[in-house]
């Protein structure tokens, strides 16, 4: 079976193929279009520009995918139904129902949280019971997975902004560019995570176990540049860039770990854009180490939206023994895991 996945729900046009034998999802193509560099000088996602984009990119992406997997038509199609943009999903969503209807093969709504965890087994095999770290521009999410063909349920999120979003935020303060996050995690290696304490978000004795909170940071950061200016010093840019970092790291993988234990699971999944963060990434493998985890760690392509994750989650999806979705499905931009792609 050959699944295309589409992928519309930010700023990345994706359209993947993987081929579905054996129990395992094999990588056929992966064509990705973004418009990430259109929005830079507004210094954040703009949802006009990235619909507009989207709207552009969609045939020539599919086409590409197609010619590069050797293939003229699926034999399923699996889209991004939510949650993301509004205006972007309808471009995939649209899409895939064209090509649906015109190459006569059955529509699988998907849930692009699922798919950034089923993205894994591309490169690490199959998935056993996890817990997934799911942090992006748009996202941070603490998920239990049992099953990936089935619903998936949320432990946490973001109560305020999300993981990448305070990184970008941060690193505007800074003056770094957008999107700021990589920025951000090169000036760090140059600085002391220890300079600075940096509050870290809900982890108070009476907050929630498994929820975040970034925007107290982004302002703490934003007093600290300020205190500096008042007081006629220099920002040490590369010490609040590592402090900052620490902070973030520090939380994300203290509660992804807490989860792991509290629900006796062995293996820790990160994924989202954000993970490419080298000390999230150190972090999470020494405290997995610590703690007797097995961390996974998709490579940083395939930790970014892309269609190939959406392709292989329908694969999981549609092995599972799930019906196709109708025409009629609609796009869903708040869109809960806990329905997840069923
Ligand atoms: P979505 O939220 O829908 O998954 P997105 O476009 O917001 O999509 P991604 O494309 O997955 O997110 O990732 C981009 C985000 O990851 C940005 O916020 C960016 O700053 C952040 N990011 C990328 N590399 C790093 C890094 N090395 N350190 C910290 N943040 C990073
Ligand atoms: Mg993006
Ligand atoms: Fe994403």
């Amino acid at each position: 079976m050959i699944v295309m996945g589409i992928e519309s729900s930010c700023d990345e046009t994706g359209v993947g193929i993987v081929r579905w034998a054996g129990g395992a999802a094999e990588l056929l193509a992966d064509e990705v279009a973004s418009s990430v560099d259109e929005h830079a000088r507004f210094g954040g996602v703009v949802p006009e520009i990235a619909s507009r984009a989207h709207l552009e990119a969609i045939v020539p992406t599919m086409r590409r995918a197609r010619e590069a997997a050797g293939i003229d038509r699926p034999d399923a199609i699996a889209v991004t139904i939510g949650p993301g943009l509004a205006g972007a999903l309808l471009v995939g969503v649209a899409a895939a129902k064209a090509y649906s209807l015109a190459w006569d093969v059955p529509l699988y709504a998907m849930n692009h949280l699922g798919g950034h965890v089923a993205v894994d087994t591309l490169e690490h095999g199959p998935m056993p019971e996890c817990v997934a770290l799911l942090v992006s521009g748009g996202h941070t999410h603490l998920l239990h997975v049992s099953d990936l063909a089935r619903p998936i349920a949320e432990l946490g999120t973001t109560v305020d902004d999300a993981a990448g979003e305070a990184f970008d935020k941060v690193a505007r303060l800074l003056d770094l560019g957008y999107p700021g996050g990589p920025a951000l995690d090169r000036l760090a290696v140059h600085g002391d995570r220890s300079a600075i304490a940096f509050p870290r978000g809900m982890t108070g004795p009476r907050d929630a176990r498994y929820d975040f909170s970034f925007s107290g940071l982004k302002t703490a950061v934003a007093r600290y540049v300020e205190r500096c200016a008042r007081d006629g010093v220099q920002v040490p840019l590369a010490d609040v860039a590592a402090s900052f970092q620490e902070a973030v790291a520090d939380v994300l993988t203290m509660k992804a770990i807490r989860a792991c234990t509290d629900l006796d699971v062995d293996t820790l999944v990160l994924g989202g854009g954000a993970t490419a963060n080298s000390r999230i990434r150190s972090l999470a493998a020494q405290r997995c180490a610590e703690a007797g985890i097995t961390l996974r760690v998709p490579k940083p392509r395939l930790c970014t939206d892309n269609g190939v994750m959406i392709a292989t989650l329908g694969a999981h999806v549609i092995a599972g023994g799930a019906q196709p979705s109708p025409l009629t499905v609609a796009s869903d931009p708040g869109m809960s895991v806990q329905v997840s792609q069923l």
